[in-house]
């Protein structure tokens, strides 16, 4: 089984069908810790992704190409930092997969991981610092070990949304150090990062998808 252009656009419509369903949740998130906009931002991402794949021939267009109108739509459309952060991780999954039109499990993998380390570079946060990275980097990590013990694509996803979950939750006792939050100090404990919680929706919806 390989992962093709017709794939990568499911699978962003399913992530923006449960974004959007989540949307309400991720803004009471936010307005806990931040300024209650991140469902918001987030659905409107990934609809404007999907309204940008919608007309794509995708007879001729190769999953990087795909990958990079989904960079460019969501950078358009988000104003919240989560929009530089997901568009750069879309451009790096984007070039992980340059010159194929057929994935192959191992290729998502490497995909997934090029998401993480793109949100990683963009945004320079570290584990422990209470932001989408908490999710992002174990589930990468977990998705890269279950590919090179011989796991399927579809175990592989889901040792990573496993991992973003544990790690979207380790959230609640950390106390914030970059973005928004990072202003409420002391006062951000105890609560979910609204970034790892929608991290563990896209996770969610991806492996749903693909695996
Ligand atoms: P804003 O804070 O601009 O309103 P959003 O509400 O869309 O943006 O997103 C907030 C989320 O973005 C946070 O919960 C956190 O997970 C994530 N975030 C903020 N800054 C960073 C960063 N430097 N690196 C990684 N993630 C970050
Ligand atoms: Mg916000």
């Amino acid at each position: 089984m390989t992962i093709d252009a017709a794939d990568l656009r499911e699978m962003f419509d399913a992530i923006a069908v449960s974004i959007e369903a989540d949307k309400d949740r991720l803004c009471q998130l936010d307005g806990v810790i931040g300024d209650a906009d991140h469902g918001i931002a987030m659905a409107l991402g990934f609809s404007a992704v999907r309204d940008a794949l919608a007309p794509l021939d995708l007879a001729t267009t190769e999953p990087t190409a795909l990958l990079n109108t989904a960079a460019k739509s969501f950078l358009n459309a988000v104003g919240a930092s989560s929009g530089p952060l997901y568009a750069t991780a879309f451009m790096r999954a984007a070039a992980a997969v340059k010159g194929k039109a057929q994935l192959s499990d191992a290729d998502v993998v490497a995909l997934f991981q090029a998401m993480a380390q793109g949100i990683r570079d963009r945004g320079k946060a570290e584990i422990g610092e209470k932001t989408m990275i908490d999710a992002w980097l174990p589930a990468a990590d977990a998705a890269g070990a279950a590919q090179a013990a011989g796991k399927t694509l579809s175990e592989s996803l889901a040792a990573a949304l496993a991992a973003a979950e544990r790690g979207a939750q380790a959230t609640k006792d950390m106390v914030a150090a970059k973005g928004r939050s990072s202003r409420l100090g002391e006062r951000s404990l105890g609560h979910i990062d609204p970034g790892a919680a929608s991290a563990v929706t896209v996770i969610d919806a991806m492996t749903r998808s693909l695996g």
